[in-house]
């Protein structure tokens, strides 16, 4: 079965889909994005991603083109035509096509796309042993709450990680750990899960939220506050937190060894609720 696309409430083969290059999202980076994957075929944490759509679009004065409850109908009917075991669905709202011009244009449809593509899950071998990550300068703007499409920053970090063979690039802005490039970051220290606080300077991420409260039921205590680089290698754990990367075990930042090297025990406590609780 071919990737799905959905251009504007029409249902198409990827490969067919196209939009103007007109689009603002094109131009101008004008958009805004979620990611929300499958387990067992239902997507998971659905109405906290929907939410965050809004919330994003709200930012950026762009009008929802569909209510939380047409969007389940479009992304159910995305999984079912895909019908992947495992489904990765990527949904796109854009200020629409308008002749380029930086100021909003009067009367412009949003732009409305969503693919459907089959998720593969990370290798349980890669969970177990947990991955290698490198800090890099958080260069991207001053509203990172928003789930904008604009991310050359984060493109820079992810390629700086490549290069360096690290999995995730680590974001770090005068000298605190904000998030990485493609999830959030948590650290353990003495027994309290320590991750940076919602604000500007992170997206709020929907997996964020469940190991959050995941510890917290679990008798965790938890602070949100802004870690230090120092603090980042001498934790006691790290790990991360993302819809493709779950719970997410880092043994190696920078080349240095955390604690010894191994994912450690609340990481692997939290990577197993959270299983618990999708599987
Ligand atoms: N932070 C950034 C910059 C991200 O791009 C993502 C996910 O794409 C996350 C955090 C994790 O968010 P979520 O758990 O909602 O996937």
């Amino acid at each position: 079965m071919p990737d799905v696309a959905f251009v504007n409430g029409t249902f198409m083969p990827l490969a067919e889909a196209t939009v103007s290059i007109e689009d603002r999202g094109f131009q101008f980076g004008d958009g805004v994005y979620e990611v929300v994957r499958t387990y067992q075929g239902r997507p998971f944490a659905l109405d906290a991603h929907l939410a965050r759509l809004e919330r994003s679009a709200a930012a950026l004065d762009l009008m929802p083109s569909y209510s939380r409850l047409e969007w389940t109908g479009h992304i159910l009917e995305g999984i079912r035509r895909a019908a992947y075991p495992e489904a990765k669905i990527y949904m796109q709202l854009t200020r629409g096509v308008a002749p380029r011009e930086h100021t909003y244009p009067a009367d412009v449809a949003p732009t409305v796309v969503m693919t459907v593509r089959e998720l593969h899950p990370l290798d349980k071998s890669v969970q177990e042993a947990g991955v290698e990550a490198m800090t890099t300068e958080d260069i991207r703007w001053g509203r990172c709450d928003i789930k904008s499409v604009n991310l050359l920053a984060n493109v820079f970090a992810r390629q700086q990680a490549k290069q360096a063979r690290a999995f995730e690039a680590i974001l770090v802005k005068e000298g605190l750990v904000t998030e990485g490039a493609v999830s959030n970051v948590m650290v353990v220290q003495g027994g309290t899960v320590v991750t940076a606080p919602e604000g500007p300077r992170i997206l709020s991420g929907v997996t964020r939220a469940v190991v959050l409260e995941l510890a917290r039921s679990g008798g965790l205590p938890v602070q949100e506050r802004c870690i230090s680089q120092a603090e980042l290698y001498s934790a006691d754990e790290v790990f991360l937190t993302g819809t493709t990367v779950e719970v997410l075990a880092v043994v190696r930042v920078d080349g240095r060894v955390i604690h010894d090297g191994r994912p450690g025990p609340i990481t692997r406590r939290l990577a197993a609720d959270f299983t618990g609780l999708v599987g």
